[in-house]
């Protein structure tokens, strides 16, 4: 089982953490930035395409990128690239369940804005569970992986970082979580390791079984196990 029992605080990234990669919808919205650059800058589509990613690595958003080196008006961006089809992501009952059951507040931390957030916890049953919703304007947009906003967070929630727990799927937005003495889960299905992430699943339920139902299989082992042996038994003292 792992042991939560030092947190009191869970924060969850929203898209592809608390729904999966596999809905499409990170391509539907990877696709409307894109239709968004072609049309506001008429460029090309494969111009458009490296200006998404080169303003992505150099400034950790797109929108930033473009509201940095053209002026973009961000909520406009936003309520462009957010206009997404949902019907291919389901709200999940047990996920509800042992949400619900946390030892603690829950609170979202997204790079999305706060209609998108509205719109699809509300689309995955789960709104009423959440303390608070921290967007992108809720931090002036400096978004994660900027410490700053990290900062913002806790200290208008009023937490300690080392009893809050941090889920995501992009593995840089952990870096800052685990150096201000957060527990960091990182929502993925890649293999790799890194020094700044304490839990890999491929899913946050997965994740929560593991902590309600006595199975510790998701840990990728970067923090001290409770059972060093196959069997399970401690070694004799
Ligand atoms: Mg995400």
């Amino acid at each position: 089982m792992k042991n939560i029992s030092h947190l009191d605080t869970f924060i969850f990234d929203l898209d592809n953490t608390l729904y999966g990669a596999d809905t499409g919808l990170m391509d539907q919205m990877h696709d409307r930035m894109g239709m968004y650059i072609t049309r506001m800058m008429g460029v090309e589509a494969a111009v458009a395409s490296e200006m998404r990613h080169r303003y992505w690595k150099q400034y950790g958003t797109t929108m930033a990128g473009l509201v940095a080196e053209h002026g973009v008006d961000p909520d406009h961006f936003m309520s462009y690239v957010h206009d997404l089809d949902l019907a291919g992501v389901d709200a999940c009952a047990r996920t509800r369940q042992y949400l619900e059951a946390l030892p603690g507040r829950r609170i979202i931390f997204t790079n999305a804005d706060n209609r998108h957030a509205e719109r699809m916890l509300a689309h995955l049953g789960i709104r009423d569970l959440f303390e608070d919703v921290f967007d992108v304007t809720r931090v002036g947009f400096k978004s994660k992986p900027a410490i700053e906003s990290y900062h913002q967070v806790l200290k208008t929630i009023g937490a300690e970082g080392s009893k809050c727990a941090m889920f995501e799927d992009s593995v840089e937005n952990l870096r800052p979580a685990y150096d201000l003495g957060m527990t960091t889960i990182w929502v993925t299905d890649a293999q790799d390791t890194h020094d700044f992430v304490h839990h890999r699943t491929p899913n946050v339920l997965t994740w929560l079984e593991g902590v309600f139902e006595h199975d510790n299989s998701t840990s990728c082992g970067n923090e001290p196990r409770e059972n060093e042996n196959p069997q399970g038994r401690r070694h004799p003292a």
